[in-house]
């Protein structure tokens, strides 16, 4: 198998790099693609053909660019098919969810388009009428994006079409875990400007860390977890650059006492184990009334019973395998620690082999009785893991979900203004959700409170993330008075 060429100035060339890291599918094993390590020979190449492209492509004309980035939507469009595919095969995502992020992808690159071809900045009143206020927002310049291994094309797209449409180019990099579908998808950057778009692969600890740290990336762009993002915050400020930070979340999700137990069973094992639970804004924490606490249990465990663990190219799989070997074992681990906390394992939670798969297959494990403040609650547990926590009543419920070192998002199930209103004032969290988890829009802002990160992607506020503003005063000199500086001029004395 070929190794993969990587996008730097407009042109597929090779890494200066003798090093390979094999792809492998997480649901066979097999080896489904070889691309470089690449190292700081590229990183340098790539940020030096951002930098030069990016002084021509900030000027171009916000309908030319708009053009552009609707090019480059409808070519990942065209590529539908083998997107998807890879994706699945790279990351073991069912391939019906991998269709359907395409067109997300798609339509995040034809939403900035339009919004950063309308949105460059605002007027605020003179003081006087020679005078013109405003403010202008710029772009930073070389933004530097970096992806974790999840949803390796929406959440790039979530970064590249922002800070394209503000006027800055950018250097990418994906999760080594599953780089091909971001080679693949740079195809439809081929007829940008050359140097606009550049696309390197390699590991976070050698590549990744060489372009945070190179001195002309202005900006970095970051998703993936806490750990690696407070790393990088501590990097970027000895530099003093800017950071957009999208990290982990142990959501909490509260089931109240009115709520639909069927919707809310339904909508808490989505929110649980969409990706095989590898989702940053999964409900790692569910939080039952007492009152319905059994029920809800126990129809649960028969809604997750009935689920298929399988080969994730197959329509009817609902729940595909980890991302990884490492992943498998840390699941292992934290369940092992959350049975040793109190928490008791009612379902699941051994590795499996479907389809006849040697992959990372896991059954979902349920874990009931979990103590408020043991390892489940406060680690993320990034795998098909769901924690039911009791509560007393609606107050403590929310207690306890707001009782978390991160704030990523929340959900809640119920109809009751009372408790919404006193759940959505209460709990940290950049999303709400209220009978509908996970659900994202283009054009409302997304992003983390508290350890969950710095800044906000998608809608105006994605936008914002890849510009700075200027204020920009004109006073027009109509004639030659009056002016208010303060000294006077010597003669006059
Ligand atoms: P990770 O932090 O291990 O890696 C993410 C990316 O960062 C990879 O491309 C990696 O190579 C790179 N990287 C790691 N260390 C780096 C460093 N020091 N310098 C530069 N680059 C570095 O995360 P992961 O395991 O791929 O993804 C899972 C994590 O991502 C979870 O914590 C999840 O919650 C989080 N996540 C957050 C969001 C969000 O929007 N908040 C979305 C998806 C995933």
């Amino acid at each position: 198998m070929e190794v993969s060429r990587i996008l730097i100035n407009g042109e597929w060339v090779s890494s200066s790099s003798k090093k390979i890291i094999d792809v492998q599918n997480p649901a066979t094993l097999e080896i489904v693609g070889r691309v470089p390590a690449c190292n700081e020979a590229d990183v340098n190449a790539a940020v030096a053909a951002a930098k030069k492209a990016q002084i021509d492509w900030n000027k171009t004309p916000g309908l030319e660019k708009a053009q552009q980035l609707h090019e480059v939507a409808s070519r990942i469009r065209d590529m539908e098919e083998e997107l998807a595919t890879s994706i699945t095969k790279e990351t073991g995502k069912p391939l019906c969810e991998s269709v359907e992020s395409i067109e997300n992808v798609a339509g995040c690159f034809d939403y900035y388009a339009e919004v950063g071809r309308s949105e460059r900045g605002h007027t605020f009143p003179p003081v006087s009428r020679h005078q013109v206020n405003f403010t202008i927002k710029e772009p930073y310049g070389v933004v530097a994006a970096i992806v974790p291994f999840n949803f390796p094309l929406l959440l790039m797209a979530w970064k590249v079409a922002p800070a394209l449409a503000a006027g800055n180019t950018v250097v990418c990099k994906p999760s080594y875990l599953n780089p091909t579908s971001n080679l693949i998808m740079a195809r439809a950057y081929e007829d940008l400007p050359p140097g606009v778009m550049n696309v390197i692969t390699g590991t976070g600890g050698t590549v990744g860390g060489q372009l945070i740290r190179h001195p002309d990336v202005n900006l970095i762009a970051f998703t993936g977890s806490t750990e690696a993002g407070r790393r990088i915050a501590s990097e970027a400020g000895t530099q003093l650059k800017e950071v957009n930070l999208e990290l982990g979340g142990i959501d909490p999700l509260i089931v109240f006492e009115d709520a639909d137990i069927d919707i809310a069973v339904r909508g808490a094992t989505y929110a649980r184990l969409l990706n095989a639970g590898q989702v940053c804004t999964s409900s790692k924490r569910i939080y039952v009334v007492e009152k319905i606490a059994k029920e809800f249990t126990d129809r649960m465990i028969k809604h997750v019973k009935s689920l298929r663990v399988g080969d994730p190219m197959k329509p009817d799989t609902d729940i595909g395998p980890l991302v990884s070997a490492e992943a498998l074992e840390d699941i292992e681990q934290q369940v092992a620690r959350a049975v040793k906390d109190g928490a008791k394992l009612v379902h699941g939670g051994k590795r499996v082999q479907p389809d006849g798969l040697k992959g990372f297959f896991y059954e979902p494990a349920i874990l009931v009785d979990v103590p408020q403040g043991s390892a489940a609650t406060t680690e993320e547990i990034f795998g098909p893991v769901i924690a039911v926590i009791v509560a007393k009543d609606a107050d403590d419920a929310i207690r306890k979900a707001n009782d978390s070192e991160y704030g990523l998002g929340a959900t809640i199930f119920t109809n009751n203004l009372e408790y919404m209103m006193k759940a959505m004032e209460n709990i940290k969290a950049g999303s709400f959700w209220v009978n509908d988890p996970l659900t994202d829009n283009d054009a409302g802002a997304f992003g983390g409170m508290r350890a969950s990160g710095i800044g906000r992607e998608l809608g105006i506020e994605g936008l914002d993330a890849f510009r700075e503003p200027k204020h920009v005063h004109i006073d027009y000199v109509m004639e030659s008075k009056p002016f208010w500086f303060p000294y006077r001029e010597r003669e006059d004395e």
